[in-house]
């Protein structure tokens, strides 16, 4: 299939930043085979004719961390502490089937793909059925299970080798992906951590885990592993020789981001679930100063309420801002970085993802200019953070494949998803008024 997106605003890489230009992509398979600028002849036959004019044609957006089954618990646990929330949610999460989880995986999938979103990073309870519904809907994925509990437990090594075979059954796809999950350092001993270790060296995974979310997680390391900090916890295990994700890290210490640095470590950030918990936030701009890798995630709807990774744009922009009391911590270039190359970076996939360049990945999105957001177009980046919604987002294509055009996704029947979730949460006691 070759597709054209013509006479389109292209968002490219320049320098440390991005530069938008008028232009036209050439898709030719999976992959985008020229970039031709203003000017420029475009030759060649084109199965599909995608009309950019006064649109927007970026990368899509790649959202580093989160539980996409999580969906039907957007504003079901709100307004909690920490390990409260948990528990809630923990509650009825246990009572969900794996077809449930199917269905739910789909409606923060279709989220995703509405607002611009082309690649996430899963952690779950059920690899078998996030894989199902990513292949679905033609997402690009990095799928985990949350792994728990001491190595030699009979059910750590039951959830791993469950994990293992989904990984095989997918070995076909160019789009989902298996990434090994401990779930975090008060839940994943360290026999656990070195046995992951392990199994990334053997199957070339990459790994990814939450660390360092609350202050309770910090104390409670910190009293039961000798004053270390869940940092160094996972880093003694030895975890970190393997391509690995942080999440949260919002106590990260100086010298966590010290030990992070030289890892190679990425931090998958998300302001808005790190500030519904009563969390606080991530120390980015020492991050960044350390020259750490940040992306960004939206984490799952239960603590977020959503997927739309504008919206976590939004706040990445503002809130350590406001936090460091410094209105040039991290600029909106920065923060489309963390939501694209950022991200490309932290999943190995430099150059592959993340951005519009000649032999890329054809992973874009296309967007209306022609809304009261963008007018006038002072500064399409700026816009991007501060001004849009994620509504803004006409097309979705990933791998080549367009999955929602003119708002509307292609892959699979939206309306059926709405149904089947709104049903689980009436099944599972969640929505309406109190029982
Ligand atoms: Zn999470």
């Amino acid at each position: 299939m070759r597709i054209l997106i013509k006479n389109g605003e292209l968002l490219l890489a320049e320098g440390e930043g991005f530069k938008a230009k008028r232009g036209s992509v050439v898709i030719g398979g999976k992959r985008i085979e020229k970039v031709v600028l203003d000017g420029e002849e475009v030759s060649g036959e084109f199965d599909k004719i995608i009309d950019a004019a006064n649109k927007l044609v970026m990368p899509g957006l790649i959202n580093a961390h989160t539980h996409a089954y999580m969906s039907i618990f957007k504003n079901f646990a709100d307004d909690l502490e920490f390990f409260d929330w948990l528990h809630k949610v923990e509650e009825v999460e246990d009572k969900m089937s794996a077809e449930d989880c199917y269905w739910t995986s789909l409606l923060s999938i279709a989220e995703m793909i509405r607002t611009g979103t082309t690649c996430f990073v899963d952690m779950c309870m059920r690899s078998k059925v996030v894989s199902e519904a990513a292949r679905k809907s033609g997402m690009r994925a990095f799928i985990g299970r949350g792994l728990v509990k001491e190595a030699d437990d009979p059910e750590a090594l039951r959830r791993l080798n469950e994990f293992l075979e989904d990984a095989e059954m997918n070995t076909d796809s160019d789009r989902v992906k298996f990434i090994l999950a401990p779930h975090a350092p008060y839940s994943s001993p360290q026999s656990l951590l070195r046995l992951v270790r392990e199994t990334g060296f053997k199957r070339n995974m990459m790994a990814t885990i939450h660390m360092s979310e609350s202050q309770a997680e910090v104390e409670g390391i910190a009293a039961e592993q000798d004053g270390k900090t869940p940092v160094e916890f996972v880093a003694e295990t030895g975890l970190f020789d393997l391509p690995t994700i942080g999440a949260h890290l919002v106590k990260a210490t100086d010298k966590d981001i010290e030990i992070l640095k030289e890892k190679g470590v990425s931090v998958a950030i998300n302001p808005r679930s790190n500030m519904k918990l009563g969390n606080g936030f991530a120390p980015v701009s020492k991050m960044l100063e350390a020259g750490v890798n940040v992306c960004l995630g939206t984490d799952g709807s239960g603590s977020n309420n959503t997927q739309n990774m504008f919206q976590e744009m939004n706040f990445a922009s503002l809130v350590y801002k406001g936090d460091e009391k410094k209105a040039k911590c991290v600029d909106a270039s920065e923060v489309v970085k963390f939501a694209t190359i950022n991200g490309a970076k932290a999943l190995q996939m430099e150059g592959e993802i993340g951005e519009i360049s000649e032999g890329a990945l054809a992973d874009i999105i296309v967007l209306d200019l022609e809304v009261p957001e963008f007018v006038p177009r002072n500064d399409l980046v700026s816009a991007l953070c501060y001004s849009a919604n994620g509504s803004e987002v006409v097309t979705t294509i990933v791998n080549g494949e367009v999955l929602m055009e003119d708002k509307k996704i292609l892959t699979f029947n939206e309306s059926e998803v709405f149904e089947k979730c709104t049903e689980i949460a009436e099944r599972l006691g969640m929505n309406g008024l109190e029982k």
